[in-house]
């Protein structure tokens, strides 16, 4: 006859097996990515679900290295652009996968004014502040942390931007939360706390086709923008400060179009930008998760909806590839081969006092969200 106490061991290990066996999802994986030129290692983590989901995320910049996502026979393709090797990344990238602070997109000159004091900011985009600056987010190494609970596995990512890091007051607390769900989205939570008032707007910089990387331009791939306006730019692409209607424009995404269908047209936006690269007005009402997009590619099916907290949503034709950058799998990335829809506030919020404030204040919390989410059709 049993024990009491050899009844309980069995209680406690059938216990045990049942968790073991609701747990559907392994721990994620890490493995060295390479060593930069400081000496400093830095990791590739695999993040997966059970239907095969794959993020594959570098601490260097939390940059999006791979993303593997079903097509709708289930064969799994990487829809991100990007390199294969660290060095190629630290040598010159575009932003490819990057996550970028602390002010994604442009500051005008450089400069903007707080509480009556102006900051100065560094110029790394003709005389203006592009993505945080010379040094921004996207190349700094980030204390990473693997998570798994019943949302999935995650890399929880940290850094603390020093006060007057690339001409920024204050010290800026950054934690950024990676997730792959078992409804095959790619989930990023961005928070951040600071000692001094500052202005903050963080984004995530993939290059998306969703044909696979390298494989020709996203040109037929069709999109939709929730969005009855955007925001017109200058010769710097700096915001006008204008809120223009898409009615009647190339820049109309409402209903679904194909990317390439009107890119090309005798419009000044889209010479000034080389193509779209212009931030839009999302019709959101109030605050929460709002669907801003949805991108659609035919050949392989593949769906990718962009929800997100954010106003804004600065879409991207990769403009300014030329194809010499060598991606992953020595293919060249060409003009137009990727898009990127960078959830956000507007750019150069901190000179314009009519665009929704990027200021953060001691004692408040930055909180945002946004998540692409892949299904097929
Ligand atoms: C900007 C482009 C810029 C690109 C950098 C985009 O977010 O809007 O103007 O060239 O990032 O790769």
């Amino acid at each position: 006859m049993n024990s009491p106490l050899k009844l309980q061991n069995l209680i406690f290990m059938l216990a045990l097996l049942g968790i073991l066996a609701s747990d559907t999802s392994a721990q994620s994986t890490k493995k060295v990515f390479g060593t930069l030129g400081d000496g400093t290692t830095v990791y590739l983590y695999t993040l997966q679900n059970s239907h095969g989901m794959e993020a594959q995320i570098t601490n260097y910049g939390g940059i999006v290295v791979r993303l593997f996502v079903p097509d709708k026979s289930g064969k799994l393709g990487d829809v991100v652009l990007g390199y294969d090797a660290l060095a190629d990344y630290v040598k010159d990238s575009p932003y490819f996968g990057a996550l970028v602070g602390r002010y994604g997109n442009r500051i005008a000159n450089g400069k903007f004014t707080l509480d009556g004091k102006e900051y100065v900011l560094a110029k790394n985009n003709g005389p203006n502040h592009l993505h945080g600056g010379i040094k921004g987010f996207d190349k700094v190494v980030w204390n990473a942390e693997e998570k798994m609970d019943a949302k999935g596995q995650s890399l929880v990512l940290s850094y603390v931007s020093k006060d007057g890091e690339e001409g920024y007051p204050g010290n800026l607390s950054v934690t950024v939360t990676y997730t792959v769900t078992e409804s095959n989205e790619l989930k990023i939570v961005y928070s951040a706390t600071t000692d001094k008032p500052t202005v903050v707007n963080l984004t995530h910089h993939s290059y998306f086709n969703l044909a696979g990387a390298g494989n020709g331009d996203i040109l037929n791939e069709e999109l939709m923008i929730d969005a009855e306006r955007f925001t017109p730019v200058d010769s710097g692409l700096i915001p006008t400060g204008d809120r223009q209607s898409v009615a009647g424009t190339p820049f109309d995404f409402r209903k679904p179009i194909a990317i390439g269908a009107r890119i090309g047209a005798d419009n000044e936006q889209l010479h000034l930008g080389k193509g779209y690269d212009h931030n839009f007005v999302l019709n959101r009402l109030g605050a929460g998760l709002f669907r801003a997009a949805e991108a659609y590619d035919t050949s392989t099916g593949r769906v990718m909806e962009v929800i997100t907290t954010e106003p804004g949503l600065q879409f991207y034709t990769g403009n300014f590839l030329d194809g010499k950058n060598v991606g992953k799998d020595g293919k060249a990335y060409k003009q137009h081969y990727g898009f990127c829809l960078e959830t956000q506030h507007f750019p150069d919020s901190p000179n314009k006092p009519k665009f929704p404030s990027t200021v953060l204040r001691p004692g408040e919390k930055y909180l945002t969200e946004t998540v692409y989410k892949f299904t097929v059709r």
